[in-house]
């Protein structure tokens, strides 16, 4: 068949889709639409067949071109929506994500629907709502049945609402089932359009009295209409969130809806209550929690408008907001934005993006903000507002270098550190113990030949635990029992070196034994519940003592924490990372932040053998600004990010040699094609930083440019070479835009 006779069917046959995919490759794929479906519509989605696989993927477009032969061009199988699930704004965000981030457009657009959707063809169909009945009648349910009782009054308070927002206020299916059983409350249709839902929400009841500079940044944020990034720099403590709470007020009234990202750990349930506590509307919560059914009760709920609040960790900012008018994005420097696999995403970054696109502010608060963020807001593409002193009556922490230089450590911990800790116990306080290690000890050592227990995957050391007894890679996650041989020389004698959280525990309880230790860690509460449930007896007042690692440093609150200890501080004072020094600094000031938040005065101990160490002296003498203008001008001295722009191209392999070998193939092609003047610094192939884990051997290429253009056109060139060269099937490897982690 002649090309013109081809197209001339195709335009009687109308039309093609053009159909996004979630597979590994950088393009969508055309089908025909069968005999008897009706025009389908972008953004619904269609079962194809993908070779021998049947996939559930989602229209991009409508065309009536396609290069694929007519005898090869297949019907899809199903049309599983009526009506599209994402809407054109969403698209584009995903478009443009997909070509700024290198990563394949199908399956980047498919992260734009909810789990539950890219998995199950049942169509997309509104939530379910419900109201009291016309025999409603709360007397008669039996006094006993408390939450039954409460489900009603939230229902009466509410209605219509949907089975989402009454799973968000936790209220279990049985629950709502028995009222549905005894008919109090009925199915009813969904409160009809945006329109309705736009109507405005007022707070249930009224903000604190704002200290001078809160209401300084409130009113300068209420004045902001369109495109207006905001950088909100405020201690820990300052009251960023009544910042935040008092802001979003106006668009709350005039019925649209706010958006608040968070990192993934500052998700709490005391968060979302300040917010609850606040407004009385419909708010979304989407933590990781969550199942996909509830995810995507929510995700229908604002994609509707009937949510007006959402808050949520970095997939949020893909959500389908009906009409959405401000973004709150808190903790902004937390690299938990990024996405450290597969799609590579920053969320902040594409909150900015997003927030662009619809013409509205977006506030960015820290304690410690991101270097990117204060250069930006140098060069005044951000707006700074500062909220210097602490809310209510708390007091900033007094901050102590201890040398601990020639002092012999008991369990990591200085003698006079120890009684330190004593002191405040004594006074009735609770003191703060932060360790960045979990387990028991880093390492088992033989103490006859010197050697230590390296994991057989991995580049790496097992980390030694003892509740429960085991070696685990932290890395790849390798278990094994505890040798008693050493397998080098078959001594007995092994022991463990270094301390982590268990091991300060232990010895603490020894300590103190009358004292309770709490740990927090990744193993010591593996569920949100278990973890919760820590926080309330703590925050209950008691005298005890926390160790921790980084869990305890974001989001919450200890009023009754006097004394916080960075047992190692050192650890990452000389990492190779670009980001170390400023990671280390963000760490140190966010656990400093968690003591002294009430009325006691908070003191903070870094134990250090560098006291002389000059970046630290700023951080505790002048505070993170300070340390982070010299940070920076040591980064445009050194012509680093943010004064650069990175990519980084990893590959890994199952043979030692071979990733690199494939990025020296990629760096030669790139230089036989381009001119030098033409492409960004190109350093590498180098194997990474930890050569050899879970069983593949790792090399990373990397690319510095003092553009962003000049990055992006030449990581094009090489995700196009990538993808078509033959040999790239033994060698895995991904693209990282703006990488958050050198190595
Ligand atoms: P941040 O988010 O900056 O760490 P928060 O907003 O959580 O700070 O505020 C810290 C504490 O101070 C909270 O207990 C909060 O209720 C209280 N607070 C905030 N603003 C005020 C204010 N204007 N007056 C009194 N207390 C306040
Ligand atoms: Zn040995
Ligand atoms: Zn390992």
């Amino acid at each position: 068949m002649g090309a013109r006779l081809a197209h001339r069917i195709l335009e009687i046959l109308a039309m093609i889709v053009r159909v996004a995919l979630p597979v590994p490759l950088n393009r969508l794929f055309d089908y025909a639409i069968p005999s008897g479906v009706t025009t389908p519509c972008v953004g619904a989605r269609v079962l194809v067949k993908f070779g021998q696989r049947s996939l559930i993927g989602m229209i991009h477009s409508l065309s009536d071109q396609t290069d694929v032969p007519l005898s090869k061009l297949k019907p899809f199988e199903a049309l599983l929506d009526q009506e599209p699930l994402v809407n054109a704004e969403q698209m584009q965000l995903g478009e443009w994500a997909a070509g700024y981030y290198k990563y394949p457009l199908g399956d980047a657009l498919i992260h734009l629907l909810p789990n539950l959707a890219r998995k199950e063809q049942a169509p997309f169909s509104e939530p379910d709502y419900w109201r009291l009945s016309d025999q409603a009648d709360i007397e008669s349910l039996p006094k006993r049945a408390v939450r039954q009782r409460a489900l009603f009054t939230l229902i009466e308070n509410r209605q219509p609402i949907s089975t989402s927002t009454i799973r968000e206020a936790e209220f279990t299916s049985q629950v709502q089932k028995a009222l549905i059983e005894s008919g109090q409350i009925e199915q009813c249709d969904a409160p009809s359009n945006v329109q309705q839902h736009a109507k405005s929400v007022q707070p249930s009841r009224a903000g604190l009295a704002l200290n001078v500079e809160q209401k300084r940044a409130v009113d300068h944020i209420k004045e902001c209409e369109g495109f207006n990034p905001i950088l909100l720099i405020g201690v820990t403590g300052s009251g960023k969130t009544e910042v935040y709470l008092q802001s979003i007020e106006q668009a709350l009234a005039e019925g649209k809806q706010v958006l608040i990202l968070v990192p993934e750990i500052g998700l709490t349930p005391q968060l979302v209550e300040r917010f609850t506590v606040r407004f009385h509307t419909d708010i979304a919560s989407l933590h990781s929690g969550l199942t996909d059914r509830m995810r995507f009760e929510a995700w229908q709920s604002i994609r509707s408008g009937q949510t007006r609040i959402i808050i949520g960790t970095r997939s949020a900012i893909f959500i389908p907001f009906a009409n959405l008018g401000m973004i709150i994005i808190d903790e902004e420097h937390d690299s938990s934005f990024k996405q450290q696999e597969g799609f590579r995403y920053h969320a902040r970054d594409l909150a900015l993006v997003r927030a662009k696109q619809l013409n509205i502010p977006v506030i960015m608060g820290s304690a410690t903000p991101a270097l990117e963020s204060l250069l930006n807001v140098q060069e005044g593409r951000y707006t700074s507002l500062q909220l210097t002193l602490r809310a209510g009556r708390a007091a900033a922490p007094n901050f102590e270098l201890f040398d601990t230089k020639g002092v012999e450590l008991d369990t990591g911990l200085a003698p006079d550190i120890i009684s330190r800790i004593n002191d405040h116990i004594t006074l009735g306080n609770q003191v703060l113990v932060f360790i960045n290690r979990r387990g028991f000890a880093p390492t088992l050592t033989c103490q006859d030949c010197g050697s230590t227990v390296d994991c057989t995957r991995c580049d790496a050391r097992m980390t030694l635990h003892r509740k429960p007894p085991k070696l685990h890679c932290h890395h790849c996650d390798r278990q094994t029992p505890i040798p008693r041989n050493c397998q080098h020389c078959g001594s007995d004698q092994l022991r463990p070196t270094g301390s982590g959280t268990e091991r300060i525990e232990q010895r603490l309880s020894e300590l103190f034994n009358n004292t309770s230790i709490k740990r927090v860690d990744r193993d010591s509460t593996h569920s949100r519940q278990a973890f919760e449930s820590l926080m309330k007896e703590v925050n209950s007042g008691e005298p005890c003592i926390l160790v921790g690692t980084q869990m305890l440093a974001k989001g919450h609150h200890f009023p009754n924490v006097t004394l916080v200890v960075i047992v190692n501080t050192d650890a990452g004072l000389f990492s190779a990372d670009v980001r170390g020094m400023e990671r280390t600094a963000q760490l140190i000031m966010q656990v400093a932040g968690r003591a002294g938040r009430a009325e006691r005065p908070g003191e903070v101990v870094l134990q250090t053998q560098h006291v002389d160490h000059p970046l630290l002296n700023t951080l505790v003498t002048t505070g993170y600004l300070t340390f982070a203008e010299q940070e920076l001008v040591s980064r445009k001295q050194a012509q680093l990010p943010p004064f650069a722009f990175q990519a980084i191209i990893r590959a890994e392999a199952k043979k030692q040699g071979w990733a690199e070998a494939h990025l020296m193939r990629l760096r030669n092609a790139l230089e036989g094609t381009y001119l030098r003047e033409q492409l960004p610094m190109i350093s590498g192939p180098f194997p990474s930083y930890m050569e050899k884990r879970a069983g593949m051997y790792r090399a990373q290429l990397m690319f510095t440019g003092h553009s962003r253009k000049s990055i992006q056109g030449t990581l094009k060139a090489a995700q196009n070479w990538l993808e078509q060269d033959r040999e790239s099937s033994r060698v895995r490897w991904n693209i990282d835009i703006d990488p958050v982690d050198s190595f």
